[in-house]
């Protein structure tokens, strides 16, 4: 199929084809279509399987009649609501692209940084608006956007959403639009929560799956690695030195495990950044920016800020700590090994993470070749060591720890 046959218009097909991209993807033939014909859609598809075109292509096609209202007359006719800044801007970023053949006007707003310019650019009116909950309401609150024009809805990564805790402000939002409106729900994975959101709030969707289990897991070479806890840090050294080469992204569960690790790799001599919720958004652009320019080599991140962050050229993930979601995996790996390429992930497994190991490898449908070939081996089959204390501990003390235990234990969180 191609992207004529979606019968979009011209100058969207200038623009894709100035973009390079040949053929539409899974995601975009399926949605594409739905879209045009004005109908809710819940679509189940992750990042990096050409999603947000997905959306963006058929919203500016849309509106295209409406691309040469005067600048202050325009209204937002389409809103999409992301859960992270980084995200939005990407997002942004694409309307930009596919549309800027058209005299549409798009633009992003999100917190963490002034508001004031963004309040400008609205005044001067724009049709298509990617924002952030927090601010978007902020500045509905504060008079200076208006929801009542608006056509389209978009709710992307509707999971993590959720998973931030934005479930009220996404209904309220949505309660801020016209109740005459299409709206399109994006989602990773759609867990009870999110169907309950779209039961709500969509009006007889169409639902559209992308199964990018397999497909993003294909091109990627896949190793574990059964390693002690308290030796991952070195394992990590002793493979960026020998084996892992390229840009790498590292995935840590903790902010702390992710500044922990930055700074190691930083004494060692390595170009290091980091992203996490505790930086600020210029911190994050500026790490972001300066791993996609190729300047730094590693970049050191959570979950949930790097979800939906579109890397490309990756060589490596290394899963420094394994995901308790076995979906995550898949994310985190599907970054490397796009568009044609063999990437390569590396997990490294400790003892209490086995069961991790076991849950992806049933989503995945394989199992994860184990590389048993390094310095700082975990026996898989050593019993763990169980300390039994000679004198049975009263009730009252059962599972709390020594005062030992307590003094060196730092605080994940
Ligand atoms: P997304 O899932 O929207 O984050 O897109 C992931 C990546 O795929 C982005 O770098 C897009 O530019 C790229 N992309 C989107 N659509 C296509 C396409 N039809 N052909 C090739 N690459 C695409």
């Amino acid at each position: 199929m191609s992207f004529k046959d979606l019968q979009l218009h011209k100058i969207l097909l200038r623009a894709i084809a100035e973009t390079g991209y040949d053929e539409p993807t899974k995601v975009q033939q399926q949605t594409i279509p739905v879209v045009l014909n004005k109908k809710d859609v819940i679509v189940s598809a992750q990042t990096g399987t050409g999603k947000t075109a997905a959306f963006a292509l058929p919203i500016l096609q849309l509106l295209l009649d409406k691309q040469d209202t005067p600048k202050r007359s325009k209204k937002i006719r389409a809103l999409i609501v992301s859960p992270t800044r980084e995200l939005a801007s990407q997002i942004g970023q694409n309307f930009k692209t596919y549309g800027k053949h058209t005299n549409l006007r798009s633009t992003v707003i999100f917190g963490g940084t002034s508001i004031e310019p963004q309040k400008d650019v609205l005044k001067k009116g724009v049709d298509i608006l990617v924002a952030t909950p927090g601010r978007l309401l902020d500045l509905h609150k504060q008079d200076l956007l208006n929801l009542d024009y608006i056509e389209t809805l978009v709710l992307d990564e509707a999971d993590l959403m959720l998973d931030m805790g934005f479930i009220d402000d996404v209904k309220k939002i949505e309660r801020l639009c016209p109740k005459e409106k299409q709206t399109l729900l994006f989602s990773a994975t759609i867990p009870f929560k999110v169907e309950q959101l779209a039961n709500t709030i969509l009006k007889s969707p169409e639902r559209i799956q992308i199964h990018a289990t397999s497909s993003a897991t294909k091109s990627v070479e896949q190793l574990v690695y059964y390693v002690p806890k308290r030796n991952k840090i070195e394992l990590c050294l002793h493979l960026l030195r020998n084996t892992i080469k390229g840009n790498i992204l590292i995935f840590r569960r903790t902010k702390f495990g992710v500044d922990k690790l930055e700074k190691t790799l930083l004494k060692n001599g390595y170009s290091a950044n980091s992203i996490h919720g505790d930086k600020s958004q210029s911190e994050r652009q500026t790490a972001l920016n300066k791993f996609k320019t190729g300047y730094i080599k590693i970049l050191i991140a959570t979950d949930v800020a790097a979800r939906g962050i579109d890397i490309n050229e990756l060589d490596a993930v290394i899963n420094f700590d394994l995901p308790n979601i076995p979906e995550t995996y898949v994310h985190r790996i599907g970054r490397t090994g796009r568009a044609g390429k063999t990437g390569n992930s590396y997990s490294f497994c400790s003892a209490d993470e086995k069961n991790y190991v076991k849950s992806i490898q049933q989503l995945i449908g394989k199992q994860i070749p184990i590389e048993e070939d390094h310095p700082y081996p975990l026996d898989p089959k050593a019993k763990p060591i169980i300390h039994k204390s000679k004198t049975p501990k009263s009730k009252h003390k059962k599972g709390r720890k020594s005062k030992n235990s307590k003094k060196k234990k730092k605080r994940w969180y």
